[in-house]
């Protein structure tokens, strides 16, 4: 079988047959990729651990005969991993959005800098990891073609005041006051939520990290992707069912394989 190397990102595993496991892994040079891991669930497997989630290595596979490459080799890239079930529940967000973005084999250096950018947010303590989804599914939900307009009211084109507006999710933006009943289940945004919205929206990555987010700030901007989301993906991310549960004190009840 003909083999390749490349670096990539496990974001998804499930387990196969006996021992082995079957992942889907975003690769820098091949895209996203399915894979299979023979004999990994064995105690004595060197492999075993380069198939956990988020783990980022760099990867000898052989091409199989059907969907699955095959892993032959990994020798782990050291990056932070998150700590905690939050953290963990926030990457596997980032890990699941990238799943359901990307198509199979459309390799792209930029996404997969991003990806790996995410995930390492997520594990940095010294941030609420919220903020690393709200970034990464902002540039999914720009990279599904979907900009929000969050200067111009998407009722009725009026210039938005600065003032609180809510934002629809199937308007594609913030509505003015007087739009505002037009969509019931749109969300509540304050002067200071709709600032950081257009942060994240710019795409300007110094500008976001220097921002102060605020607790009640950020759920209310995490509230705003998961709506879009929701919106222009068929269906809901299940790891937002998981997040809320755990902050809801409930995470106990999930589990994220
Ligand atoms: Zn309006």
């Amino acid at each position: 079988m003909p083999s390749y190397t490349d670096e990539g990102i496990v974001l998804r595993r499930i387990d196969y047959g006996d021992a082995d496991r079957i992942l889907t892994v975003l690769t820098r040079d091949h895209g996203k990729i399915g894979v299979i891991a023979r004999s990994v669930r064995r105690p004595q497997s060197r492999l075993g651990p380069r198939t956990d989630l988020f783990t980022r290595s760099r990867m000898q596979l052989a091409r199989g005969r059907g969907e699955l490459d095959v892993l032959t080799q990994a020798e782990p890239v050291t990056v932070p991993t998150p700590q905690g079930a939050r953290r963990v529940a926030c990457a596997a967000l980032c890990a699941e959005l990238t799943d359901r973005v990307l198509e199979g084999h459309h390799p792209d250096a930029e996404i997969y800098e991003l990806v790996g950018q995410a995930l390492r947010d997520c594990a940095d303590s010294n941030r609420d990891p919220r903020a690393a989804v709200v970034w990464f599914a902002r540039r999914m939900i720009d990279r599904l073609g979907y900009a929000p307009q969050l200067y111009d009211c998407v009722g009725c084109g009026a210039t938005l005041v600065e003032e609180p507006a809510r934002f629809s999710a199937p308007g594609g933006g913030l509505l003015c006051p007087s739009c505002a009943p037009d969509d019931p289940a749109s969300i509540e945004c304050s002067v200071r939520a709709i600032k950081v919205l257009r942060a994240a929206a710019s795409g300007d990555t110094d500008l976001w990290r220097r921002l102060r987010l605020d607790a009640p700030t950020l759920g209310t901007v995490d509230h705003v992707v998961e709506a879009e989301l929701a919106f222009h993906l068929d269906r809901r991310l299940r790891s937002f069912d998981v997040l809320r549960a755990i902050e809801g004190g409930n995470g106990a009840a999930l589990s994220l394989d």
